[in-house]
């Protein structure tokens, strides 16, 4: 079943004289449970291509449907909707609110989806439970180490139970035996059904995906099935 599919998205970026053509027509198609890396240099496209698919940015031209709903046809409301209820976000730098717990953190999305306070924190602890950190759930970002936040954050990624996980450079600020443990995750919340997308420029990160999309200069230079999957022990 097809979750994604974009067809020739270009994105042009224009600042005075100055004209960047950030995407140059890139038609992917990703299928419900599949867990695909983004790789490509810097520059070559990434962020701006996870931004259109994360529905917080529309390309110049081109079309892209997620669940079969066509992006471009729907409103600023629905558009916020789907961002809240279709797709989870995770981030580089985690994105935590310094002054809530844990438990707070991850039922965030939770208040926007109009859920009452005893569902939000039987759910936020649900999440929590996912990612093997129920037991901090009353600790503030601060009093946990960076693998530990970003589980959070990915937590709050699944709490809405999304229709897509979307990572840009998780690991980015992770050493890297953290960064394979959050590897590790990621690979049990595939090996559960979901769907992954994850931006990286690292090599040996992106081999933790089964399907590798490699952009340069705006174009998808090659897509192909990862047949040799990292794995941390
Ligand atoms: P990557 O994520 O692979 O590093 P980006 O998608 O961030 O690539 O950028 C692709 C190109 O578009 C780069 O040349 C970048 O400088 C340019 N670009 C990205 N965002 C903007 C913006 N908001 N305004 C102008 N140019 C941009
Ligand atoms: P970078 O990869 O450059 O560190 P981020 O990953 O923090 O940037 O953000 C990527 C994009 O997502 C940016 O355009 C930012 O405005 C947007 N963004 C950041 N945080 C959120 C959020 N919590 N919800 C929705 N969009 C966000």
């Amino acid at each position: 079943m097809k979750i994604i599919e974009t067809h020739e998205l270009t994105k042009v970026y224009k600042m005075g004289d100055n004209i960047v053509n950030a995407l140059q027509g890139v038609s992917i198609s990703i299928d419900r449970g599949e867990y695909v890396a983004f790789m490509g240099p810097s520059g070559s496209g990434k962020s701006t291509l996870m931004n259109i698919v994360g529905c917080l940015d529309s390309p110049t031209t081109g079309t892209y449907s997620l669940n079969d709903n066509q992006v471009s046809e729907m409103t600023e409301n629905e558009l916020a909707e789907v961002r809240n209820k279709e797709i989870g976000f995770v981030f580089q730098t985690f994105n935590l609110l310094p002054r809530a717990s844990a438990l707070d953190n991850v039922a965030l999305p939770l208040i926007y989806a109009g859920y009452g306070k005893a569902d939000r924190d039987e759910m936020a602890m649900a999440a929590l439970e996912s990612v093997s950190l129920a037991d901090r759930y009353h600790h503030k970002p601060n009093e946990l180490s960076g693998g530990q936040r970003q589980r959070v954050a990915i937590a709050r990624a699944l709490v809405n139970s999304p229709s897509i996980i979307l990572a840009d450079e998780p690991t980015g600020n992770l050493d890297t035996k953290t960064s394979y443990d959050i590897m590790s995750l990621f690979q049990e919340l595939h090996d559960k059904g979901n769907t992954i997308i994850m931006v990286t420029h690292e090599d040996d990160i992106a081999h933790y995906a089964h399907r590798i999309i490699r952009l340069r200069d705006g174009l998808i230079e090659w897509d192909r099935r990862n047949e040799n999957v990292s794995r941390s022990s």
